[in-house]
């Protein structure tokens, strides 16, 4: 049997790109929803007629086992998922394809790919699912390098072990969201860390860019599911303790959460897991003002509930995503239990909304699977609307639409100034570019301090010219962002992209110390070059 193939260029599994008739229906919306007509349709560049760049590095004798240097594989970790990954796969431009692909199957492998890399001179780029959306696994190293090897964690994907009585379980790096999750079920255990790309990023890649996943209070990012971590750097193994949590200095995961691979290759980690839950409260409240909206999100945030799900999704991002809402702005509140029925939460939750002219007319929905079949269809009919989203980005793509996504956090005293100049600013370039554009904005995770807005924004562009279009736009929203006390990203990783930003917003001894911290670990400055560090002559 044939197995299912991973779309060259776009999201997700190759045949889910949606067919012709799909994509017309969709152009049609988005012309009522920017009032300007657009490009007609094309298709994706043809496998034949791909662009890949030839290979500068033959395969060395101590890595043939499993490495190659076909030209199908480089293609295929050329690129990240981010809109401008989107349009170079688009158009079939595999230019900047890596040297080598490494697929190794243990931590002997991974050492030897290493020492390879250091002595030739090769950039090593860790490579998890690819679904970077920052640059993080883009082959732009600069012109130091002999070439580039991408090293591809996939073949180490299973649970090794599992401690029932801490919750606890040892993962490789390679292991997928369904992978993980499907080895931790018949344990009725879980790690409950659903990024939107659970399908297809990697434990590794979570720790490696500190992924926030769907808990939208408390257990927002993977850290907090970080017991202990084992690298592999060049300069020797990085394996942490074991602890529920300590006190004794500044924390070796701390480091390893967010290197972005710059330090090494994550092979394992034990992270904390949960008994899968059983009971659930959801409710679905509106609110005709959207400062009200705000005002109720943040005395949620602050109310010590910890609902599981607290997304408010302002009215057009709610259109967008087919909530229905009729017109209002709409927050999606969830509470999800292994223990205990969640009547009196979702109550007292209730009642704050209500106290701010949010309204419930369907009331809460409390619901008590009775065994593991029934909580695991419960989470699969979730998942299944949850992920479909990403197939509609890569729709646009073929109808010239400017479409993505950026997000930030700041604290609440600073998210009016925040909110209303980050929407000025990306709306002016989106007008300056394709004439027209609508920006829309959720919260992804709210904190007591702050929350994390989440912004999507469509505009016309014109085929050839999405790139250009795309840089002015997303540079204007990133400049408001940190004029206005925003970090550039909450989730989203710094990679390539952000780098210029992040540059701005660390400290500058801070900057000195992580580059004496690569140095220390990586002195040859081969792993994952220009990522959070420029390259050092
Ligand atoms: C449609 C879509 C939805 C997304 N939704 C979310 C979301 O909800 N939340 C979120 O946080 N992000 C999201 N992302 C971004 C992306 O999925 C995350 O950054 C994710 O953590 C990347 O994991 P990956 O395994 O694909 O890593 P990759 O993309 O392969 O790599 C990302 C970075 O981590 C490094 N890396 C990967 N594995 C290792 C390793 N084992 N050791 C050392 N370094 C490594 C790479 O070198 C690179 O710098 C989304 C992306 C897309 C395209």
């Amino acid at each position: 049997m044939k197995s299912r193939e991973r779309s060259a260029w776009g999201w997700g599994w190759a045949d889910r790109f949606p067919a012709a008739e799909e994509r017309r229906a969709l152009g049609e919306l988005v012309t009522a929803l920017l009032g300007t007509p657009g490009e007609a349709p094309r298709e994706p560049c043809e496998a034949a007629a791909l662009i890949v760049s030839p290979s500068r590095l033959a395969v060395p004798a101590p890595l043939a086992p499993f490495t190659s240097d076909g030209d199908d594989l480089r293609a295929r970790r050329t690129h990240g998922r981010a809109y401008p990954d989107l349009i170079h796969g688009f158009r079939g431009d595999f230019d900047r394809a890596p040297d080598l692909v490494a697929r190794p199957r243990d931590e002997g492998e991974i050492e030897r790919a290493l020492a390879f890399c250091e002595e030739a001179g090769v950039a090593c780029i860790p490579y998890g699912g690819g679904t970077s959306v920052a640059g993080g696994v883009a082959t732009d190293v600069g012109g130091r390098y002999a070439g580039v090897l991408s090293l591809d964690l996939g073949a180490l994907d299973r649970v090794r072990e599992v401690d029932p009585v801490s919750r606890a379980a040892r993962i490789q790096a390679g292991a997928t969201g369904p992978r993980l999750e499907a080895q931790l079920a018949p344990h009725n255990l879980s790690l409950r860390h659903y990024p939107q790309s659970f399908e297809f990023s990697t434990l590794g890649g979570w720790i490696a860019t500190r992924a926030g996943g769907h808990y939208a209070t408390l257990y927002t990012h993977i850290d907090d599911l970080v017991e202990s971590v084992r690298m592999v750097t060049p300069r020797g193994l990085w394996q942490s303790r074991r602890l529920p949590a300590s006190g004794a200095g500044p924390s070796p995961d701390r480091l390893a959460l967010g290197s972005e691979g710059i330090f090494g290759v994550i092979t394992e980690a034990w992270v904390r897991v949960v008994e899968r839950p059983r009971h659930r409260a959801r409710a679905s409240v509106s609110f005709d003002e959207w400062e009200a909206a705000v005002d109720a999100v943040r005395a949620l945030a602050q109310s010590g509930l910890h609902p599981t799900n607290c997304r408010l999704l302002d009215r057009t991002e709610a259109l967008l995503h087919r909530v229905s809402a009729e017109g209002a702005h709409v927050l999606l509140l969830a509470f999800e239990s292994a223990d205990h029925p969640l009547q009196p939460w979702m109550a007292r939750a209730l009642e704050i909304a209500a106290a701010h002219k949010g309204r419930c007319p369907r009331g809460p929905q409390h619901s008590e699977s009775v065994s593991r079949g029934d909580a695991a269809a419960a989470d699969e009919k979730w998942r299944a609307a949850f992920f479909d989203g990403p197939y509609l980005q890569t729709a646009l793509v073929s109808l010239g639409v400017l479409a993505d996504t950026f997000e930030t956090a700041c604290t609440w005293d600073r998210f009016p100034a925040l909110h209303a100049g980050v929407r000025a600013a990306t709306e002016e370039a989106l007008r300056t570019t394709g004439g027209a554009g609508v920006v829309s904005c959720r919260f992804s995770h709210v904190y007591p301090d702050g929350p994390a807005p989440y912004y999507t924004f469509l505009g016309r562009t014109r085929f050839g010219r999405e790139l250009e279009d795309w840089s002015r736009v997303k540079q204007a929203a990133s400049d408001a962002i940190l004029a206005l006390g925003g970090t550039i990203t909450h989730h989203h990783a710094v990679g390539r992209t952000h780098r210029s930003h992040y540059e701005r917003e660390r400290p500058a001894p801070f900057a000195a110390a992580l580059a004496a911290a690569k140095r220390a670990l990586d002195p040859a400055w081969v792993m994952n070059p220009n990522v959070l560090l420029p390259v050092e002559a």
